[in-house]
């Protein structure tokens, strides 16, 4: 089809100013880009991502001593850049990639480029951009010109700078199909569950609601601990309702250019009215609902975000059915203004589960493979208190790999319960190699938590001790299972567990008369216990019951802030010290009477490595205790 002069003229204008425009937004944002796009970390972030298997690809430039890495395929969608410097001698870091199979290279600086991509980036780009968008425009013009749907055109990556599509953000949104997950899927999380049953039944049938008059919530906010299922109820809800599902990651929304966010979720809610009865599920909502207060820094562009998202859940016909679900673990962090009834008035918790409820998570995942008959998940899941549902399913799967590993056809108990072990203490780590002395301490150390456990009363009974190195950097542990869930501790029980995390360096100090610094991370539960029961519970008699502290990000289990003056904070302290002290204290004496158990059952351990519960019961409780020699069977 031909062009008349004008509209030529028209689309010649439009390249211009498009030009200049993506010149501009290009100079402007490419330092930006580059420090949005990559994260900076410390180095010891770096080495416990290392650690956690959270690394995949390092480059290391030798020129600037910077580390660049990613926590995926690098280029692959949801990959993130990190960037760190390199810190000087450490002789362990090839060793440490290469044990957790991380692909590394040496970039090594080519200064005669630099001009090269200095004149490449600041003209060739900008100048392939005009023409790349000069091409899709005229194509675009041309297609609307026949026709076909001009917005079609604009929905690349890139797509926000075409007239009519700008912001089209359909690239990105994944779903607006049924997602195929119900109710069933997700295992406990009944009182969620009850709840979002109303939004699907709504969603089913939005007239049935309209003709009597009722109105649905817009939103409802879920909200918990990382993966507990908050995106999978999400996806039930749609499923259940049998409804389109548009998901968005908070994350996507917030751009490099300002005004693209807000743009995006126009878009989104232009497409979910297009669809309804739906969901829009936000997921990490924290990201763009920040409290607008919050922060040295103001983000303009996310505050646009955030207020055309409460613009358009203002601005959508309730009765057609959309409901804007949103997911977060931060809770405390979001903007008031999103919380107003009329908005996210609905807020659901997903808590951790309890005993029952990780049994159920875990019978839903064992679905999924093939297990022995005589397996028992009750004795996972009482090992697992704390455990999320991503957790349990994921020792599901790390007991299958195991089974795979050792030849098996079938899941086994003992792959279980080894799984158990990874999840929370990481893989067993052969490249550690202690030696005979180191074994001997962290044996008594591990003996030492043992046996505090085991005579005091009421404490869960000790369940396994083992002195094989994890990968999270633990030498040894000793595990206690309870064998009903609690719900309420009393102070007693806090002081006796504060004693038994110190009983593993009483150990030490009474057998080797030092200590070492293996009590590191019992040092830190010890004064976490310690300081809740000052600030947060009221159990000194110095304080009562005042709230001296206030929990912040509790979902991520994040440490309290104190709400007091200078001076309570000195006598906090002081407090705290005493408490762990007389746990302490109590750990030594408690030792010193169990002085010959303690040699008895180190030894044994140094020997076996791990021993069970019931093993080391049979020791502890053994009326001979001064017979050191072990039945012969036994001696490796
Ligand atoms: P969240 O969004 O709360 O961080 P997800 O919904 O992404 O957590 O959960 C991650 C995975 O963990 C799910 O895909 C599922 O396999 C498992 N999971 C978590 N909670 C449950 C549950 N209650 N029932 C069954 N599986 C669960
Ligand atoms: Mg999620
Ligand atoms: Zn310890």
């Amino acid at each position: 089809m031909e062009m008349n002069n004008k509209k030529r003229r028209q689309s010649m204008f439009l390249y211009v100013i498009i030009a200049l425009a993506v010149m501009f937004a290009v100079n402007q944002s490419f330092n930006t880009f580059q420090s949005a796009q990559i994260k900076n970390v410390s180095y010891s972030e770096f080495l416990s991502m290392v650690d956690a298997n959270k690394v995949k690809e390092v480059k290391l430039n030798t020129g600037t001593g910077k580390i660049r890495f990613t926590d995926g395929k690098q280029g692959e969608e949801g990959t993130q850049v990190y960037e760190t410097s390199l810190f000087p001698n450490d002789d362990g870091l090839v060793d440490r990639l290469t044990q957790h199979e991380v692909t590394f290279a040496a970039e090594i600086p080519d200064t005669s480029n630099d001009l090269w991509i200095y004149m490449l980036l600041s003209y060739g780009i900008p100048i392939g951009i005009m023409v790349f968008f000069g091409w899709r425009l005229n194509r675009r013009m041309k297609k609307a010109m026949d026709g076909d749907d001009p917005s079609m055109d604009f929905s690349g990556g890139f797509g926000g700078f075409g007239m009519g599509g700008l912001g089209k953000s359909n690239a990105k949104i994944v779903g607006e199909k049924e997602t195929g997950v119900t109710f069933a899927d997700v295992a406990g999380q009944d009182e969620a569950k009850e709840s979002l049953q109303e939004i699907a039944s709504f969603l089913e049938n939005p007239q049935k609601y309209a003709d009597i008059g009722a109105r649905c919530p817009r939103g409802a906010l879920l909200v918990g601990p990382p993966g507990t299922g908050k995106t999978l109820l999400a996806k039930a809800v749609a499923g259940e309702a049998k409804v389109p599902f548009f998901q968005i990651s908070g994350s996507e929304f917030v751009e490099m250019f300002v005004g693209r966010g807000a743009a995006k979720v126009r878009d989104l809610f232009k497409q979910a009215n297009e669809k309804a009865p739906c969901i829009v599920f936000i997921d990490e909502i924290d990201t763009v609902g920040k409290r607008r207060d919050m922060g040295l820094t103001t983000n303009d562009e996310r505050e646009q975000t955030l207020n055309q998202l409460l613009t358009e859940m203002d601005g959508f016909d309730n009765n057609k059915g959309i409901v804007v679900l949103g997911a977060t673990n931060m809770p405390d962090s979001l903007d008031v203004a999103l919380t107003r009834p009329g908005r996210f008035d609905r807020r659901i918790p997903v808590e951790l589960p309890d005993l029952a409820g990780r049994e159920a998570i875990l019978k839903i995942h064992a679905n999924d493979v093939k297990m022995e008959r005589n397996v028992d998940l009750s004795v996972v899941a009482k090992a697992t208190p704390g455990a999320s549902g991503a957790d349990l399913a994921n020792m599901i799967n790390e007991a299958a790999l195991r089974a795979v590993r050792m030849g098996h056809k079938l899941v086994s108990q003992e792959d279980l319960v080894e799984s158990v072990d990874v999840v929370i203490a990481g893989e067993k780590k052969k490249s550690i190699v202690l030696s005979e002395h180191e074994k001997q301490v962290v044996a008594y150390h591990e003996t030492g938590h043992a046996i505090v456990a085991a005579s005091q009363k009421g404490s869960a009974p000790v369940s396994k001790i083992t002195i094989v190195p994890r990968t999270s950097g633990a030498l040894g542990f000793t595990m206690q299972v309870d064998e009903d869930e609690r719900f309420l501790t009393t102070a007693t029980e806090m002081r006796n567990k504060i004693a038994v995390l110190c009983g593993g360096r009483a150990a030490e100090e009474l057998i080797f008369g030092e200590a070492t610094n293996g009590a590191s991370n019992d040092i830190q539960k010890a004064t976490q216990i310690a300081r809740a029961m000052v600030t947060q519970y009221g159990m000194t008699e110095k304080f009562g019951m005042v709230a001296l502290g206030q929990q912040r990000n509790r979902y991520l289990g994040g440490a309290s802030e104190l709400t007091c003056s200078e001076g309570t904070a000195e006598d906090i302290d002081k407090e705290v010290q005493l408490i762990v002290e007389a746990g302490h204290k109590e750990a030594l004496e408690t030792l010193r009477n169990h002085r010959f158990k303690l040699h008895e059952i180190s030894r044994y351990l140094q020997r076996k490595e791990t021993i069970t519960g019931e093993e080391f019961m049979r020791i502890f409780t053994r009326e001979d205790a001064f017979a050191p020699t072990l039945p012969k069977n036994e001696q490796a």
